[in-house]
């Protein structure tokens, strides 16, 4: 077990914290400190930690996806609520339909979220993450949209849609 879990010393919540539960926040914090993933745009002006596995990776060949990213867009879709931002401020929002929302570094560009904002959930791109992901990329989708200078790997699943 890791001993660097992080908390407030001599707050006086954590004191009647210690006094409540203190053992179930500390496993609980040592678990939720062992599945998480962080990762950072490509200036380090935004940070990102996300609590909790990484599900499996989607890989969009869609025409709006290429455009953004550079070339295919691949991330992970997880719940909102686990998602932390840091330099939140440099995060800006592109609105490129009426559902969904891409977020991206002011400074460096770097491709970040893909947000369906009606839906409590985000997609991360694959690029950010700074430690090991232990996922994959299960499937691709949008492929008849795929540029044509490159090929799809077999043996995933590929859609149209
Ligand atoms: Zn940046
Ligand atoms: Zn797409």
């Amino acid at each position: 077990m890791r001993a660097s879990v992080t908390r407030p010393k001599s707050s006086r919540q954590f004191q009647s914290f210690k006094r409540k539960d203190f053992s179930l926040r500390i496993v609980t914090e040592l678990i939720r400190e062992e599945n998480m993933h962080k990762g950072s745009c490509l200036c380090g002006a935004v940070k990102i930690t996300v609590a909790g596995e990484l599900p499996e990776a989607d890989a969009c060949h869609c025409t709006q996806c290429r455009k953004q990213s550079g070339h295919y867009w691949a991330s992970t879709d997880v719940p909102t609520s686990s998602v932390s931002v840091t330099g939140e401020d440099h995060v800006r929002w592109y609105q490129s339909s009426d559902k969904v929302r891409r977020g991206f570094c002011d400074t460096c560009g770097a491709s970040l979220f893909w947000d369906p904002i009606h839906h409590d959930k985000i997609a991360i791109a694959m690029g950010v993450f700074d430690t090991p992901t232990d996922t994959k990329i299960w499937s691709h989708i949008f492929v008849a949209d795929k540029g044509d200078y490159y090929t799809i790997e077999e043996g995933v699943l590929q859609r149209d849609t």
